[in-house]
């Protein structure tokens, strides 16, 4: 009979880390969403290799007392909720505690910190999860996190890894989604040393144009509607511009960005009369709403959520793109024979 036994943190965290952790961009978006829950206005971002030899984003945020930097790296040790109502209304990013552990767990991986009111820097390395002491370093106001070698240390799910270009292009877009929604904050991406995107503190109409491009913007259609507490903003490009991919369509719920089956489907009903049915819209829509009609704690990266009225939700989204869209195709033939 084989007895029970509980496993040691370090895999128990690896473990984690294969939910949270699934390439080098799930990475790069724990990150990300740290910098911005630590209220930073300018956030930089390196990739070396398509992030598999380096992610390093380092921001302005309020950093991290010295003596908070070991927890920091702790499973389930976050600064961000302490009761379950805190969960239910959670604002932040981030909450669950687990991203940088799980990060720690399958790289090497270097947090510098310097709080606004600390003099100095200090500085925490983990490698293969083994925690060194804390140190003094030098770094200006704000948090690096520098993750090299992801995956060094569990060979089997290296593999897994694809192509330099492949995981790249999955940090490109992670960035591009969360540049996206923060428009008023300051970024910079690097790949291998080459500046790929720059992006100054701008409005939304100006961040929309510079990453979803000129073409998009110019069609596009500025949408603004507030009813029963949820409020809707945003573009939505006319339907000349239909995409035949997917891939322009960026849906936030409370500036993160979601794929949600209930938005899908009432962005495409709104479109449906105006579009050929081969083609997909284009969006960038931001969804406001009080957090406790949202549950965000669906899955380890929250890239799904629940809505707790997902009636009033969907109508509320196909109403508003709908009228937005009706204001343009007016008088124009309708696309399908009545
Ligand atoms: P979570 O974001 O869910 O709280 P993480 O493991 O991502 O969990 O981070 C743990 C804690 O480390 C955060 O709650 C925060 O206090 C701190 N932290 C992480 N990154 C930063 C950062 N860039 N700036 C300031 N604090 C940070
Ligand atoms: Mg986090």
């Amino acid at each position: 009979m084989k007895r029970i036994h509980s496993l040691p943190d370090h895999l128990v965290n690896q473990i984690a880390a294969g939910e949270v952790v699934e390439r080098p961009a799930s990475a790069l978006k724990e990150m990300l969403e740290n910098s911005l829950d630590a209220g930073a206005d300018k956030i930089t971002v390196d990739l070396a290799q398509g992030g598999i030899k380096l992610i390093r984003v380092t921001d302005n945020g309020g950093g991290i007392v010295p003596d908070d930097l070991p927890l920091a790296l702790d499973r389930h040790a976050t600064s961000k909720i302490a009761s379950l109502a805190d969960l239910e209304s959670v604002a932040t990013l981030g909450f669950r505690g687990e991203g940088l552990a799980s990060i720690a767990s399958v790289s090497r991986l270097t947090l510098i910190s310097r709080p606004h009111e600390e003099a100095h820097a200090h500085q925490i390395i983990a490698i293969d999860g083994a925690l060194h002491p804390v140190e003094p370093a030098a770094h200006a106001p704000g948090t690096s996190v520098e993750v090299v070698d992801l995956y060094f240390n569990t060979p089997a799910r290296r593999k897994f890894l694809k192509s330099e270009n492949t995981e790249y292009a999955h940090c490109a877009a992670t960035f591009e989604r969360i540049a996206l929604a923060h428009p008023q904050v300051e970024f910079l991406l690097r790949h291998n040393g080459k500046v790929v995107w720059r992006l100054p503190s701008q409005s939304l109409a100006e961040r929309v144009g510079a990453l979803l491009g000129k073409d998009f913007v110019d069609s596009a259609l500025p949408l603004e509607t507030t009813a029963g507490g949820l409020q809707l903003a945003g573009f939505v490009a006319s339907p000349t511009y239909s995409k035949a991919s997917r891939d322009a369509q960026y849906f936030y719920v409370n500036g993160r960005f979601v794929r949600d089956k209930t938005a899908q489907h009432a962005l495409r009903q709104a479109y449906r009369d105006v579009l050929h049915h081969d083609r997909h819209p284009a969006y960038a829509l931001f969804l406001n709403i009080d957090p406790a009609g949202v549950d965000v704690n669906v899955h380890p990266t929250k890239i799904e959520v629940r809505f707790r009225e997902s009636q009033a939700i969907h109508q509320f989204l196909f109403h508003s793109v709908n009228k937005a869209l009706a204001a343009t195709t007016a008088g124009a033939a309708p696309a399908v024979a009545l």
